[in-house]
């Protein structure tokens, strides 16, 4: 798969047209604070029909759980993009999301992709119509909480986040996930939690929460104030003995260790999304920088004549074709469900580093109209360096990607 397909071509034209009239506009606001992005999400998901094209897949996931066809354990759940019949798609969506808003594209991909992902994939068929369908459809906003104030990178050794199970059946779910993407305005919050029953938290299994905003002991604190990423509001989230029935565990049943599992699945589909939204970020960079050098002059003629700014663009070239490429594999990946997980992880490294770099050399050609807020080159700049640290930070996805490829003892 080295171009992309007819599809894939028209669904990109269609969200770059709406992202130019709708999302681009919005910006300013949205990057202040003053307008939340979720209700945009939701006009964005019926403009284009997101409830016919992701609701079908969903609601036939659904019949074939009730009628017994499929055994969750073992086929793995349907994948969103899969779903879709063409994974390359929802990378095109995030792409063209990213050339503007990166943050936006980011809350989007947490929500359907991340949340409505794990929903459809491990949850029961009552989970996936109850959360999963009007997540997936973008009818709700889902939030995705692993990371705590103690533990990022050691998400799972560090986890203090507990779910006690109450003795009349059910649970009390009590700690705080900090750096929440959607938290502001999630109803459905996706929380990994140790099932605590008194033993050493090294031993205890991971579960993972269905949480609606509004119960009883959920609260989420003030969106966070960032370098990057303004349009994608960030919090924390707080669980005081929130009880939760066996309906609010994912799959239905505990899986003792089985749990970090399926964590990890998670965390892989959201490295795979990493990539699309530096391609974005690289292909606005490039276009901008290539448009700049024709039309902008200095010493009586155009700066493209001067070869060290030649160099760069050629720089800019080859970091988005390179970034293309991994996005295809990734779709082919999907597509024919090839697990290469170093290559998610060290490819998600890459692309981030793309990015930044992308975003800075087009600064530097853009000169100091490049510092200005106007060209939104700076958003790229500071919504960029988000991608080395979230979905696991660049040495730690480098680190697991070699010690998957060496064949050593993967850590927590
Ligand atoms: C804007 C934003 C949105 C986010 N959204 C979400 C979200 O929706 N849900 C969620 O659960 N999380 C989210 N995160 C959290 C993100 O995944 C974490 O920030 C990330 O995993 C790193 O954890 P940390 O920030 O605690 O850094 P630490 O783990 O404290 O790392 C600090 C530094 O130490 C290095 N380091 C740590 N351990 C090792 C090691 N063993 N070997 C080598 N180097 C090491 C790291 O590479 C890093 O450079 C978000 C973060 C941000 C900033």
């Amino acid at each position: 798969m080295f171009q992309l397909d007819e599809q894939s071509q028209m669904v990109g034209q269609v969200i770059r047209q709406w992202c130019q009239s709708t999302l681009a506009p919005a910006i300013p606001e949205l990057e202040a604070g003053t307008l939340m992005p979720f209700d945009l999400m939701k006009k964005m998901a019926k403009t284009f029909g997101f409830d016919a094209m992701l609701g079908g897949a969903v609601k036939k996931r659904i019949a074939k759980l009730r009628s017994g066809d499929v055994n969750p354990d073992e086929d793995g759940g349907e994948k969103i993009g899969k779903a879709m019949g063409n994974p390359m798609m929802m990378h095109v969506v995030v792409k063209e999301l990213s050339r503007v808003s990166p943050g936006f594209a980011m809350g989007f991909g947490v929500s359907v992709g991340l949340v409505g992902g794990a929903l459809v994939s491990k949850g029961t068929a009552d989970q996936i119509e109850k959360y999963g369908l009007p997540i997936s459809t973008m009818q709700q906003i889902g939030s995705w909480c692993l990371t705590e104030p103690n533990a990022g990178s050691d998400a799972f050794g560090s986890m203090r986040t507990t779910a006690r199970p109450l003795e009349g059946g059910g649970y009390a779910l009590t700690g705080s996930k900090t750096f929440i993407t959607n938290g502001p305005g999630a109803d459905v919050f996706l929380v990994y939690a140790k099932i605590d029953r008194g033993e050493p938290p090294a031993g205890q299994g991971v579960a993972t929460f269905i949480v609606e905003r509004g119960m009883p002991g959920v609260t989420v604190g003030p969106p966070f104030k960032k370098m990057g990423m303004r349009d994608s509001p960030t919090s924390e989230v707080f669980f005081d003995d929130v009880k939760l029935g066996v309906e609010h565990l994912l799959g239905g049943k505990e899986k003792g260790s089985a749990g970090r599992s399926d964590t990890k699945e998670s965390l892989g589909n959201e490295r795979s999304g990493v990539p699309s939204m530096a391609w974005g970020i690289i292909e606005r960079c490039y276009d901008a920088s290539l448009q700049y050098v024709r039309d902008r002059k200095q010493f009586g003629r155009a700066i493209g004549e001067f070869q060290a700014v030649q160099l760069k663009i050629t720089d800019l070239f080859l970091k988005l074709r390179t970034v293309e490429n991994i996005v295809f594999r990734l779709a082919w990946m999907q597509q024919n469900n090839v697990k290469d997980v170093p290559y998610i992880n060290a490819s998600k490294a890459m692309a981030a580093q793309l990015a930044v770099d992308a975003a800075l050399i087009a600064i530097q050609i853009h000169g100091g109209y490049g510092y200005m807020e106007e060209l939104g080159i700076e958003k790229l700049a500071r919504d960029s360096k988000l991608l080395e640290l979230g979905a696991g930070t660049t040495d730690i996805n480098l680190l697991a990607a070699a010690r998957q490829l060496i064949g050593v003892t993967e850590r927590e």
